[in-house]
Order: C-alpha cells, then sequence, then structure tokens
C-alpha cells in the first residue's frame, strides 16, 4: 500500500516518496515558549505526532525534529510583564510544554533544539544571503529581499503584487519592499542580544527555523508541517531564505492542519476562550482529549464545544469497554470456529484502518475501522463466554497496536483483567502484615495487634482469628 499525501506546495494528494529508503525525516514548528500551550497548538503536535507514529508502524525510521523558540516579541513582552528573565520565562514554559507532550501522549520529538543555542549557526546563514545578494543591512537590521526571489508565493499562492500593496504589512521605511522580512533585528543595548557582523541585535523568528531544520536533517528533507497559520509568511519565508541559500528545494512535502475553533469562534485570548492542554485535561482525560483533537481529518476544521466532548468521551469509553469485555473471557485451548470468523473481521477492519490512513492521515475513517472492531467484539462475547488463547491474543494485539501505538490512545482499563499482578502484590503484602501481627499476639502485645485489625478493617478488609491462623479477605463491596 502506498501512503498519499495533500501537500500544500501545489494543493494535491502525491504519493509518499522518501528522499532515503526506509528513512523519513520531519520537521514540525514547535512552540514560542511565552505562555501555556493551547488546545489548538496541541492539535498541530498531535497531528505530527500521529503522523510520525504511522510512518514507524509502516517501517519508516523516523527523525522529528521540533524547534522552541526561546527568543521572541512576545517572551520579552512576557518577561516585562512577570519581572522574570527572559531565560527564566523560557524555561518555565519550556518544562510545562514538555508536561504537556507527556500528559498527552505525544512522543518527545528525537530533536527539540533551541533557537538561543543556534544563534552562530543563524549568523552564518544571514551573513551567506548578504553576499549571495539576498538579504541586505539597513542600520543594524537585516532584510531578506523578496524581489531577488523568483519563486517567493510558490507555498502560499500570495502573489507579488497583492503583497505590495501591503494591506497587511506595517510601513518601514528601512525596507525596499514592505514585504521583505527581517532576518536580523538591531536591538538596543541591555536587552538580550547577541553580537553579530551588523552590531548587537537578535534573529528572526523564520531564520530560526529553516537553519535549524536544515542543521539537523539537511538541505532537503522529507516532511514540513505546522498549523495553517504559518503557511504564510512563516513557511513561505522558510522556504525562500533556504531555498536561495541551497538552490534545493527545503521539503518536499508541506502538511498543514487546519484551525480548532472553541463554540464556533476562533481562540483568542481577548474573546476569554483560551483553553490550555493543561485546562482542557482538569475536564477529561488524555485520552478523551487526543480522540476528540484526531476525530476530524486534520484538513478538517474542528470545534471544541461540550457535544462534542461528550461524544469523545463516550466513544473512548465504548472502546474500552469492547477491549474489557474481551478480556474477562475465559480463555480455551483452541479457536472456535467462531473465532476464526472475529480473526477475519478483525483483520479486515485494519486492513480498512491502513486503508484509510494511507489515504492521506484519514482519521476518521480509520477511527470508523476501529469500531467495526469494537462491534465485532460485542457480538462476539454477547454470544461467547469463552475464547481460544490465540484469538484473545491476536485481536488485542491489533486493537492495541492501532489505537495505542498508532492514534495513542493510551489504553485503560481495570488492569486486574489484564494480570494477577496486583493481586499477588496485595496477597503477599497482607501476609506480612498478619505475620508482624501474630509475632504481636504472641508477646501478648494485645493492644498493638487489636490496632492493626481495626485499621485494616476500616479500609476493607476482614480479619478472623481462628485457634489455627488468621484468616481474611475483602469485604464485598456494596454499590
Ligand atoms: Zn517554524
Amino acid at each position: 500500500m502506498t501512503l498519499r499525501i495533500f501537500n500544500t506546495l501545489g494543493m494535491r494528494k502525491e504519493e509518499f516518496k522518501p528522499l532515503r529508503e526506509g528513512e523519513v525525516r520531519i520537521y514540525a514548528c514547535g512552540p514560542t515558549v511565552y505562555d501555556f500551550i493551547h488546545i489548538g497548538n496541541a492539535r498541530a503536535f498531535i497531528v505530527a505526532d500521529v503522523v510520525r507514529r504511522y510512518l514507524e508502524y509502516k517501517g519508516f525510521k523516523v527523525t522529528l525534529v521540533s524547534n522552541i523558540t526561546d527568543i521572541d516579541d512576545k517572551i520579552i513582552r512576557r518577561a516585562q510583564e512577570t519581572g522574570l528573565s527572559i531565560q527564566e520565562i523560557g524555561e518555565i514554559y519550556s518544562d510545562a510544554y514538555f508536561e504537556d507532550l507527556a500528559a498527552l501522549n505525544i512522543k518527545k520529538p528525537s530533536i527539540n533544539p533551541r533557537a538561543t543555542q543556534h544563534i552562530s549557526d543563524i549568523i552564518m546563514a544571514v551573513q551567506k544571503l548578504i553576499e549571495k545578494g539576498y538579504a541586505y543591512e539597513v542600520e543594524g537590521d537585516v532584510y531578506f529581499d523578496i524581489l531577488k526571489f523568483d519563486d517567493y508565493g510558490k507555498l502560499s499562492g500570495n502573489k507579488m503584487e497583492a503583497l505590495e500593496a501591503g494591506a497587511r504589512i506595517e510601513v518601514n521605511p528601512k525596507k525596499k519592499n514592505p514585504a521583505d522580512f527581517a532576518l536580523w533585528k538591531a536591538c538596543k543595548e541591555g536587552e538580550l542580544g547577541w553580537h553579530s557582523p551588523w552590531g548587537w541585535g537578535r534573529p528572526g523568528w523564520h531564520i530560526e527555523c529553516s537553519t535549524m531544520a536544515m542543521k539537523y536533517l539537511g538541505e532537503t528533507f522529507d516532511i514540513h508541517m505546522g498549523g495553517k497559520d504559518l503557511i504564510f509568511p512563516h513557511h513561505e519565508n522558510e522556504i525562500a531564505q533556504a531555498e536561495a541559500l541551497t538552490g534545493k528545494p527545503l521539503a518536499r512535502y508541506w502538511i498543514h492542519n487546519e484551525w480548532l475553533t472553541v463554540n464556533g469562534q476562533k481562540m483568542s485570548k481577548s474573546l476569554g476562550n483560551f483553553i490550555t492542554v493543561k485546562d482542557a485535561l482538569k475536564m477529561y482525560s488524555p485520552q478523551v482529549l487526543r480522540f476528540f483533537l484526531i476525530s476530524a481529518h486534520y484538513r478538517s476544521p474542528v470545534d471544541f464545544n461540550k457535544e462534542s466532548m461528550v461524544a469523545a468521551k463516550a466513544n473512548v469509553e465504548r472502546i474500552f469497554s469492547a477491549l474489557e469485555r474481551l478480556i474477562s473471557l475465559k480463555e480455551r485451548d483452541k479457536n472456535g470456529e467462531e473465532d476464526e470468523e472475529l480473526i477475519s473481521q478483525v483483520q479486515e477492519a485494519k486492513r480498512k484502518f491502513e486503508e484509510a490512513m494511507d489515504d492521506d492521515f484519514n482519521t476518521p475513517l480509520a477511527i470508523a475501522a476501529i469500531f467495526e472492531i469494537v462491534k465485532a467484539i460485542n457480538i462476539y462475547v454477547d454470544r461467547n463466554d469463552e475464547i481460544g488463547t490465540e484469538a484473545k491474543k491476536e485481536v488485542y494485539n491489533v486493537f492495541k497496536t492501532l489505537v495505542e501505538d498508532i492514534l495513542g490512545i493510551k489504553i485503560e482499563i481495570k488492569k486486574k483483567y489484564l494480570e494477577g499482578r496486583e493481586e499477588a502484590i496485595l496477597k503477599n503484602l497482607m501476609e506480612i502484615i498478619l505475620e508482624v501481627r501474630q509475632e504481636m499476639r504472641r508477646r501478648k502485645e494485645w493492644k498493638i495487634s487489636d490496632e492493626i485489625r481495626d485499621k485494616l478493617q476500616k479500609i476493607g478488609f476482614i480479619i478472623e482469628d481462628t485457634p489455627k491462623e488468621t484468616r481474611w479477605r475483602l469485604k464485598e463491596e456494596t454499590h
């Protein structure tokens, strides 16, 4: 089966062919660490994670690089507002970002380069662009001259004329063209900056990404990802800078995910509908949030609202409850006829799942295939109370691969069905406690031995002393 990807560059689905056999190199734009990430950011990171997981499932060795922008106007403003240093702000919110990734079961990117640790690479890139005639310096600022780069606009389709009209672009008399963008910005003494051939200053955002991407992935790599809002100007500018430097395409496939809205509105701080991942996880489990974020195709908008979250929760429960029912079945040695039928239904659903994912990572269709497995399991369990050991293992493994390994929804079911380990631990613990209590009784320390018994009874154990031994059991739960 071949994977097809919708490429923003060219706006069509294309067969995916990696540059190096068996290997995929991906760059996904990471966070600017000035605040907690919100659920819209989380969508982009989860899309990248699912793409990575699926490519790994298909046998590719994946290198995913995702940057951390730790120097930026927003971070500087935040530092001024809070009285903390720029470094402290960066540390606080990059730690929080990694916490959120872990909470959402997003695999840590292979490399997380930080802009401030790549200043000399960035300065070198800017200098080369000046030497090649693509950039110019004015009073300590360096701008990219977009008129020099013929392909400008090839990703976003933004025509030069429209850019020149400059409706959305601030007027800056230093620039030759209003759409020229900063590669290096002069800053005042005392502000966070670095020495450069153009004086004290700091890098522009776009040059950070393309420099770090090429440093770790090579001049041309396979996939560049990010939210739709990054197509212009960020990714358009990355292409201009990188391709002006190397004369080679920066990335072969450009993947962009659509917006996330909250109750039909664009998320924004001024509307007060800004939902951080941390806040969302106070209301919903990571599995439910993650399921919700992949339940729409990545190129479709998705709306966070009460109904969609109730639906996501119910769906996750349906998936886990089918799995619990499967696991609770008694096992028998041989597969029966119905077992074989169940296996073939599950294999067929797995094929559909792969077909959906191969078609531009169509997660809603892939999830529909998972519900075919859920249905097959439920019908089976309604009719049977045992299952062949092999069949159980096979169905469970397919389920785990698709739901947990590829979609990243961590399976969470009552452990007692999975293994008797907790039960064994409990038995051993009780043995130790009762031995100690027996020793107390031998020493006629009645007060302590009674106290141990009472405390155990309080938390749900029934302790019975017989002349021969002390027995224990758990009180039946009444609810
Ligand atoms: Zn970027």
